[in-house]
C-alpha cells in the first residue's frame, strides 16, 4: 500500500459544493420547503479523511417525520395522482439531464461525506444515468388486463395497478448518491411519494439531491427529507402508521428492528441487508483477472460494500501464487483523501466505523488468522481521518468471527479449498445469501458454483457488475424484496381486481 503524495494544498471542493456546506445548519425538506428539525437540534456531519465537522444537519424527530409524511400523504392524492405514465416518463428523463448537469458537484458532496475516491465515484455516472432510464421505461409498462365476458354473467373484469401510496426510504452511508435512485426512480415512476431518511453518517447528496429534484420538476410533497438519527428519524418512519412501504437498506440488526415496526400496520417491506461473500479462486482461473477481481470486490470503497467478497476461497494448487501476486497488488494501492487525485481506497466513514475494523483486525489476529498486509490505522499526513491499511489475512478458516462476521471495512481474508463441492460446502456455511463469484475457464466448474451457492446474486468471472435490467437482491440474512427488473415496481404497486356488472 502507498499513501497518496498529500498536495502541498490539499484538493478542495468546487464552488457549487462549497456554497451547498456553506449554507450553514442543512435543514430538511419537507414539501418542497427547507426547515430546521421542529427541535431545533442538530447534528455534526464530518469529513471522515480528516475528522473534521463539514456541516451540521438538522437532526429530525418523530414530530418531523410526522409533517414530512403529512406532505407526501397530501401530494400523493393531489395533482400528481393524475399524471400519465408519459408524463411520469418525461420527468425521469428531465431529473436524468439535471442530475448529469450537476453531477460534479455531487460527486464532491459525496466524496467529503463519507470518503469515497472521487475517480469512482465520477465512475458511476453511467450507472446512475442507466438507473434513471430503467424507471422511465418503467413508468410505461404499469399496466393491468382486462376480461370482457371473463366472468359467468354479463360482467366484464379488470385488473388495475395502483401505486402503494407513502414510501419510506431508509439509506445507508456507503453510497447514498446511486443508492437512493433505487427508491427515488421507482417513486416517480409508480406514482408513489416519498420521505427519505438518509443516514447520519452521509446525508448531504440525498439533501441536494433533494432540491434537484424539485428543479426538474418533481412536484413539492413527493420527496421528502428528513435528515437524523436512526434510532428518532428512522424510529419514527418505520413505525409510522400512515406509511406503506419501507424501502430499507442497511445492517441485518436494523432490518429486524424495522420488520417489527412494520407490523403496526402491515407495511410492504424491501430489506436489504448485510453480506459476507464469497469468492471463489479455482485452480484453473486467469489469475490476471482474478487478482484485480478479487481484490477490488474487498477493496472497493474501502470494503464499505454489502456486497463485499470479503471471503477468498481459493484452490490449494494456486494459494501461494493467487497470494503472492493478490499482495502486491494490494502493495500498489493507494490509499488518501477521497478528492485527491490518483486515489484508489479513500478512508472508512466514521470513528466507530474506524474502531470496528480496527477490532476485527485484532480479533482475527487472536483467532490465529495470519496477518498478510495492512490491517492498521494509516499515520502521517492522513493521521487525523479514519483510513486503514488495507488488509489481507490467510490461513483463515470458516469458523473465525473474521469469516462469519460483516466487518464492512477493507479485510480480505484467504480460506483455501480442495475441491469445488467444498468451497460451495464453506460458501454456503453463512448466515448470510447476498452475492458471490467463482474465477474458473471452465464453463461447467462456473455453473456448478453458481447452481450450488445459495445467494441473490453470482459473478462469473468478474465481481461487482450490477444492472436495474438484471437485477440485485438478498436471500438468508441479507433480506428480501427485489431490487431491479420489473419485480422492483411492482413492489411499488398493488392490483385492484374490478368487477363490472353489465
Ligand atoms: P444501519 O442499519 O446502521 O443504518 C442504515 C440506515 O438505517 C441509516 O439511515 C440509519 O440512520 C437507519 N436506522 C438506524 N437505526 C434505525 C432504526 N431503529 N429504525 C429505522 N432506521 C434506522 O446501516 P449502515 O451502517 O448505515 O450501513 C451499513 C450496512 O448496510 C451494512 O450491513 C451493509 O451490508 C448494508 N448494506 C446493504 C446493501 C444491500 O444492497 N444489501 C447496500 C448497502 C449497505
Amino acid at each position: 500500500m502507498t499513501t497518496s503524495p498529500t498536495p502541498s494544498t490539499p484538493t478542495e471542493p468546487g464552488a457549487a459544493a462549497r456554497a451547498f456546506l456553506s449554507r450553514g445548519p442543512l435543514q430538511l425538506l419537507i414539501d418542497g420547503v427547507h426547515r430546521p428539525a421542529s427541535s431545533g437540534a442538530t447534528l455534526p456531519t464530518r469529513d471522515p479523511s480528516t475528522g473534521e465537522v463539514l456541516a451540521e444537519l438538522a437532526a429530525g424527530d418523530r414530530v418531523d417525520v410526522d409533517l414530512a409524511v403529512a406532505a407526501a400523504r397530501a401530494a400523493f392524492e393531489g395533482p400528481w395522482r393524475t399524471w400519465s405514465p408519459y408524463e411520469r416518463q418525461a420527468l425521469l428523463n428531465r431529473v436524468g439531464r439535471v442530475l448529469d448537469e450537476h453531477f460534479d458537484e455531487l460527486v464532491e458532496l459525496e466524496s467529503l461525506d463519507m470518503g469515497a475516491p472521487v475517480a469512482r465515484l465520477l465512475g458511476s455516472r453511467p450507472a446512475l444515468q442507466k438507473m434513471l432510464a430503467f424507471f422511465a421505461a418503467q413508468a410505461l409498462t404499469i399496466s393491468g388486463e382486462t376480461l370482457l365476458n371473463g366472468v359467468p354473467g354479463d360482467v366484464a373484469t379488470m385488473t388495475l395497478k395502483a401505486p402503494v401510496g407513502v414510501v419510506g426510504g431508509i439509506i445507508p452511508w456507503n453510497g447514498p448518491l446511486n443508492g437512493q435512485f433505487w427508491i427515488v426512480g421507482a417513486v416517480l415512476a409508480s406514482g408513489c411519494t416519498a420521505v427519505l431518511k438518509p443516514s447520519e453518517e452521509a446525508s448531504l447528496t440525498v439533501l441536494r439531491v433533494a432540491e434537484l429534484l424539485l428543479e426538474a420538476g418533481v412536484p413539492a410533497g413527493v420527496v421528502n427529507v428528513v435528515t437524523g438519527w436512526g434510532a428518532q428519524a428512522g424510529q419514527a418512519l418505520a413505525d409510522h402508521p400512515d406509511v406503506d412501504r419501507i424501502a430499507f437498506t442497511g445492517s441485518t440488526e436494523t432490518g429486524r428492528s424495522i420488520i417489527r415496526s412494520s407490523t403496526g400496520n402491515i407495511k410492504k417491506l424491501q430489506l436489504e441487508l448485510g453480506g459476507k461473500s464469497a469468492d471463489i479462486v479455482c485452480a484453473d482461473a486467469d489469475l490476471d483477472r482474478a487478482v484485480p477481481g478479487a481484490a477490488m470486490g474487498v477493496f472497493a470503497n474501502s470494503g464499505q460494500i454489502c456486497f463485499a467478497g470479503t471471503r477468498v476461497l481459493v484452490q490449494r494448487p494456486v494459494v501461494e501464487e493467487f497470494t503472492e501476486r493478490l499482495l502486491a497488488y494490494v502493495d500498489g494501492l493507494r490509499v488518501g483523501r477521497g478528492l485527491d487525485a490518483g486515489v484508489d481506497l479513500g478512508p472508512v466513514v466514521s470513528r466507530t466505523q474506524l474502531d470496528r475494523v480496527l477490532d476485527y483486525v485484532r480479533i482475527g489476529r487472536a483467532e490465529g488468522a495470519q496477518l498478510l498486509r495492512g490491517g492498521g490505522r494509516v499515520g502521517g499526513d492522513l493521521e487525523n481521518g479514519y483510513f486503514v491499511e488495507p488488509c489481507v489475512f490467510g490461513e483463515v478458516t470458516n469458523s473465525m468471527r473474521i469469516a462469519r462476521e460483516e466487518v464492512f471495512g477493507p479485510v480480505l481474508s484467504i480460506l483455501p479449498f480442495d475441491d469445488v463441492e467444498e468451497a460451495i460446502t464453506i460458501a454456503n456455511d453463512s448466515d448470510y445469501g447476498l452475492a458471490g463469484a467463482v474465477w474458473s475457464q471452465s464453463l461447467s466448474t462456473a455453473l456448478q458454483v453458481v447452481r450450488g451457492v445459495h445467494t441473490g446474486t453470482m459473478w462469473v468471472n468478474c465481481y461487482g457488475l450490477i444492472d436495474p435490467l438484471v437485477g440485485f437482491s438478498g436471500t438468508k440474512l441479507s433480506g428480501y424484496g427485489a431490487k431491479g427488473t420489473a419485480a422492483h415496481m411492482d413492489t411499488y404497486l398493488y392490483t385492484k381486481s374490478v368487477y363490472l356488472q353489465l
